[in-house]
């Protein structure tokens, strides 16, 4: 932390403020530059609020140098987190492709979806059981029937399981059924929920919200990380912007300031990034491009008649386009897929 003093101030004045810094119990280390007196702080406990020190008399500014999170930092961990979810591997060489409807509506929608995800070669099936919307008067899921369907579909195609966790009064029904669980953008901040997720022994996806900064959403990660649960992927999924043309702008910087910053894997959903069907293999293939260790799709049977999202969910074919496009891609970038697309592969009609 640097600490800037006012200009024109007294030896006397100088003092007192390296004094007060002191009484902090903070190590300090006085120089000047350019005529300034500068203060270094080196070390300060993570919990240390730097608000007390723009408090006191003589301080200018104070500029945090080091990451407010730890767990999280590369700077704690050098390698890339890899895990394991029932025999696949997420994070470090491997892209990861979760795909599935916005939600889960009938039985027959959602094996229909995982029977052309298993023909396609895709080993992560999506779809919410419980559906955050923006208005009550939508689908709002199907609940603990959904959770259930989903699941069956999944056993019967050797499908892993994502599906949101919307509250901790779900929790118990969720662990259940899911193999990842994954925390909403409305939900990135809700401390709370995400300390419980961290004494849990199943993945979590943390989906970045929708007006975070990138240190915000390491930070809710580390309240993961540091309930012991060290199995967690962040997940861009757009952010506001000033520009209404799309419905969230995804932010594909981050990825590569994700891989600077942290160890953890970082997926891409282009589907809630863009809005719109057409915009979203564009966004896939550049997310890969641009480091993302995996990709969450919105694809549907029927998208024109879904009951959520159906506007930016990928009609089968175009899903199955998407995956053909995404190999040269991975490969250019010395990556794996975890995919394996059989010559005969079709999309279910
Ligand atoms: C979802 O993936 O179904 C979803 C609701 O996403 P988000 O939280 O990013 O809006
Ligand atoms: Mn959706």
């Amino acid at each position: 932390m640097i600490v800037i003093l006012k200009e024109n101030l007294s030896k006397k004045q100088v003092g007192e403020v390296l004094r007060q810094l002191s009484d902090l119990n903070l190590e300090i280390h006085n120089a000047t530059l350019n005529d300034r007196n500068i203060v270094a702080i080196s070390e300060f406990p993570h919990d240390f609020d730097i608000r007390r020190i723009k408090l006191l008399d003589g301080v200018q500014d104070v500029f945090e140098v080091r990451e407010p999170y730890k767990l999280a930092s590369r700077t704690w961990k050098k390698e890339p987190t890899t895990f394991d979810v029932k025999g696949i591997t997420i994070g470090g060489n491997m892209i990861n492709t979760i795909a599935g409807p916005c939600a889960v509506e009938s039985e027959e929608q959602i094996f229909s979806i995982a029977k052309m995800l298993h023909q396609n070669g895709v080993k992560f099936i999506r779809g919410g059981a419980y559906k955050p919307r923006t208005s009550p008067y939508t689908f709002q899921g199907m609940a603990v029937e959904g959770l259930k369907l989903l699941r069956q579909a999944a056993d019967q195609y050797n499908l892993r399981v994502v599906t949101e966790i919307i509250d901790l009064s779900v929790l118990d029904e969720v662990y259940e059924y899911a193999d990842i669980l994954q925390v909403g953008t409305r939900n990135m901040m809700n401390f709370y929920m995400l300390t419980e997720l961290g004494n849990i022994d199943k993945p979590v996806m943390l989906k970045r919200g929708m007006s975070s900064k990138i240190t915000e959403w390491l930070m809710s990660a580390e309240y993961i990380l540091s309930g012991g649960n060290e199995k967690v992927i962040l997940c861009e999924r757009g952010i506001r912007t000033f520009d209404s043309s799309v419905r969230n702008t995804l932010d594909v910087a981050a990825f590569p300031i994700i891989k600077e910053l942290s160890h953890l894997p970082v997926f891409s959903d282009p589907s809630h990034g863009t809005g719109l069907r057409h915009r979203v293999t564009p966004m896939a293939l550049a997310s890969i491009a641009a480091g993302a260790d995996g990709l969450m799709i919105e694809v549907h049977n029927n998208p024109e008649q879904a009951l959520s999202d159906g506007p930016q969910s990928l009609f089968p074919d175009q899903f199955v386009t998407m995956l053909e496009k995404i190999k040269p891609i991975a490969h250019v970038v010395g990556r794996t897929l975890d995919i394996e697309i059989p010559n005969t592969a079709t999309a279910a009609k």
